[in-house]
C-alpha cells in the first residue's frame, strides 16, 4: 500500500539535498571544528560556509546565528534571554498568546515560576492576535513578547511585522517561534524587525535534532549549555556538523522553491477545504485565506479525532489530530479551545498539511476516505444519534 504522508508541519521527510550535504561529515570530513589539524579544519569551514547560508536565507549576518538542537531549544534559550536581561533592569513581564506551542508555554510557566508575569493573550476565531493587542498589553515592566509567525495546529499567519514595529516603539524585545513558516513563505528577519527568531531544520526537510536561534547584533543569548568556546562561548558541545550543513542545504533549497511550491500547494490545500467542507456539520480551523500554503484544520461533529485517525491510517493517510506533542494525552488542543471551539467539538479535529510531494491525486483520495470514515464513525456514534434525533443541538451547523 502506498502511505500518502500528509504530516509536515509533525515533521517532513528530509529531501535528497539535505541528506547529501550531510553524508561528507560522517565519512570523510568527520574531524571536530575545534581541532587544528586538516580534517578539522575542513569541519571548521563547512561550519563558516553552513553560517553564511542559513544567515543569508534569513536576511541576518553571520554573528546573529546561533546553532541550537532544534526549534524547543531554540525558543527555550529566547525565553532565558529575555528573563535574564528582564531580570538585570527589574522588568518581569512578559506577553506571549494563547496558540504558542509548547515550547513557549511551558518555558513560560517555568519563568512564572521564578518569579516572571506573563500575560497570554487571547487571539480571535480564526487564531490572530492584533498588534493592537500587543500595545495594550505592554507595561513599564514588560521585557519580552514572544508571538509565533505561524502556528503549527491551525496554520495562522499572525501579523509578526506590526507586532515588531510596536515593540520597537515601545522599547520591548520581540522574539518569534517562526518553526512553521522558515522555508513554507518568505521571511526575513530585517524586514520583520524582530530580536530574536526560532527555527529547527526538521520542518523545512532537514534533518531532526538541529535548529537555530537568531539574535539580533548588539545582543547576545543567555548560556544554557555550559562547556567548551562553540557558538562564541554561548552553547558549548561539539558542534553538529552533519546536522548543520544538512539543515543549511535544506533551508537553501527550501527558500528557493518557495516561490515555485506556494501556488501549488495552495491549490491543493484549497481543494482539500473545499471537498471536506461537503462534510455536513464540519468547520475550517483558522483563516480560510491567510494560512500556510500546505496547512488545512478541519472539525468534524460527532467524532472523535483519535478514530478517524487510525481508519485513515488504515488506508495509508498519515495525518494528525493537531499537534503531535499533545497527542498520546486526552485533552483536546489548546489552540482549538483558543479559537473557540467547544470541547466536543474540539475533539473532532484532523491536520492535513502538505508538502510539495504530494500530488493532485492524493487530494481526491484523502477528501473520499474522509467522507468514508467520518461517515462510517458517525453511524455508530450514540452521540451523533442525539444529534441527528434533535435530543441536542449541533453546534457546528
Ligand atoms: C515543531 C515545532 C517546535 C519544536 O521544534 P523541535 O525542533 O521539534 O524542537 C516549536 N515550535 C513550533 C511552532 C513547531 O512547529
Amino acid at each position: 500500500m502506498n502511505t500518502i504522508y500528509v504530516d509536515n508541519a509533525a515533521t517532513t521527510k528530509m529531501s535528497k539535498t539535505a541528506i547529501d550535504a550531510m553524508m561528507p561529515f560522517l565519512e570523510g570530513t568527520y574531524g571536530n571544528p575545534s581541532s587544528l589539524h586538516t580534517v578539522g579544519q575542513l569541519a571548521a569551514e563547512a561550519l563558516v560556509k553552513a553560517r553564511q547560508e542559513v544567515a543569508e536565507c534569513l536576511g541576518a549576518d553571520v554573528k546573529e546565528i546561533y546553532f541550537t538542537s532544534g526549534g524547543s531549544e531554540s525558543d527555550n534559550q529566547a525565553l532565558i534571554t529575555a528573563a535574564d536581561l528582564g531580570a538585570r533592569k527589574g522588568k518581569k513581564h512578559i506577553i506571549s498568546q494563547k496558540t504558542e506551542h509548547h515550547a513557549i508555554l511551558h518555558a513560560l510557566k517555568k519563568l512564572e515560576k521564578q518569579g516572571f508575569e506573563v500575560t497570554l493573550l487571547d487571539v480571535d476565531g480564526e487564531g490572530y492576535v492584533s498588534a493592537e493587542d500587543v500595545r495594550k498589553a505592554i507595561r513599564e515592566d514588560t521585557i519580552m513578547v514572544t508571538i509565533m509567525a505561524a502556528n503549527n495546529e491551525i496554520g495562522t499567519i499572525m501579523p509578526i511585522k506590526e507586532i515588531a514595529a510596536v515593540c520597537k516603539e515601545k522599547g520591548v524585545l520581540f522574539h518569534t517561534d517562526a518553526v512553521q513558516a522558515v522555508g513554507h513563505i518568505p521571511l526575513n528577519v530585517k524586514d520583520i524587525g524582530c530580536d530574536m527568531l526560532s527555527l529547527s531544520a526538521h520542518k523545512f526537510h532537514g534533518p531532526k535534532g538541529v535548529g537555530a536561534l537568531y539574535v539580533r547584533k548588539g545582543m547576545f543569548p543567555s548560556t544554557l549549555i555550559e562547556g567548551g568556546a562553540q557558538e562564541r562561548s554561548r552553547r558549548a558541545g561539539t558542534e553538529n556538523i552533519a546536522g548543520i550543513s544538512s539543515m543549511a542545504a535544506a533551508m537553501k533549497e527550501a527558500v528557493a522553491k518557495i516561490p515555485e511550491n506556494t501556488p501549488k500547494l495552495i491549490k491543493m490545500r484549497d481543494r482539500l477545504i473545499e471537498g471536506l467542507a461537503e462534510i455536513p456539520h464540519s468547520i475550517l480551523n483558522g483563516s480560510k485565506t491567510n494560512r500556510l500554503p500546505g496547512s488545512v484544520n478541519m472539525c468534524f461533529e460527532g467524532i472523535e479525532g483519535e478514530s478517524l485517525l487510525l481508519l485513515l491510517d488504515a488506508k495509508g493517510i498519515c495525518a494528525s489530530s493537531g499537534s503531535a506533542c499533545t497527542s498520546g494525552s486526552l485533552d483536546p488542543s489548546h489552540v482549538l479551545l483558543a479559537i473557540g471551539r467547544p470541547h466536543e467539538v474540539a475533539h473532532g479535529s484532523l491536520r492535513l498539511t502538505l508538502s510539495e510531494e504530494n500530488s493532485p491525486e492524493e487530494m481526491e483520495f484523502i477528501i473520499k476516505s474522509v467522507k468514508e470514515v467520518v461517515e462510517y464513525l458517525r453511524r455508530m456514534s450514540p452521540i451523533w444519534q442525539d444529534l441527528q434525533e434533535g435530543k441536542r443541538q449541533y453546534v457546528i451547523q
